[in-house]
């Protein structure tokens, strides 16, 4: 018999762990429960995808600043109010008609959170982590995305110290288009890599 129907107190064990944790030091007078509060709902709620479709547009309209993105990423994403935490690092990656990019970390999750919010499941997920770097034509096929075998795929390994932002190409009828317009085409799997920008014709 199938046990189909979940439960509120069955916690994966990585769940349980945290909330254990959380527990004993918020007892100890360690952390103040809503702080993480705070946090978790700020990178739920308030950081996201929407961020980096806002620097992608910026610099879909905006050819100076699609150069300081290019030449000091960091410093570009900041100016527009966009921060990680200390020490995190940005690149930019351009999608060109030649060269498509691709984002993983294969040694645990490190995403650009200041630009992307939490990263999806699959991105933590092993499967994706080893053949995103084995395979990833294949990977890339998988999330629908077939591109033709002369366009070379970079894939780009995450740290803790670096993270990659993708700038997926400009679909080609988006000529005249606001930035707000284009930021609202800008999908997260594009700035992963596994997505590309398409836009109804
Ligand atoms: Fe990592």
């Amino acid at each position: 018999m199938t046990h189909s129907h979940d439960h509120d107190n069955e916690l994966d064990p990585m769940d349980a762990r945290v909330r254990a944790l959380e527990t004993i030091l918020s007892q100890k007078g360690l952390i103040d429960p809503g702080a993480i509060d705070v946090i978790v709902d700020t990178y739920q709620n308030k950081i996201g995808p929407q961020n980096g479709a806002r620097v992608v547009a910026k610099a879909w309209s905006d050819d100076a600043y699609a150069t300081w993105l290019k030449e000091d990423a960091t410093a570009a994403i900041s100016s527009l109010g966009f921060t990680g935490r200390q020490g995190e690092h940005m690149r930019a990656v351009f999608n060109t008609p030649q060269t498509h990019n691709m984002v993983v970390c294969t040694l645990c999750s490190c995403y650009p959170w200041s630009v992307l919010g939490l990263p999806p499941v699959w991105y933590k997920s092993p499967p994706y982590r080893s053949r995103a770097v084995i395979d990833p034509r294949d990977v890339l096929e998988e999330f629908g995305v077939t591109l033709s075998k002369d366009i070379n795929i970079r894939v780009w390994d995450s740290t803790a110290e670096l993270r990659y932002l993708v700038v997926p190409m400009r679909p080609d009828n988006a000529q005249g288009l606001s930035e707000d317009a284009l930021a609202a085409l800008v999908t997260r799997d594009s700035m992963i890599g596994t997505g590309i920008v398409g836009m109804a014709s």
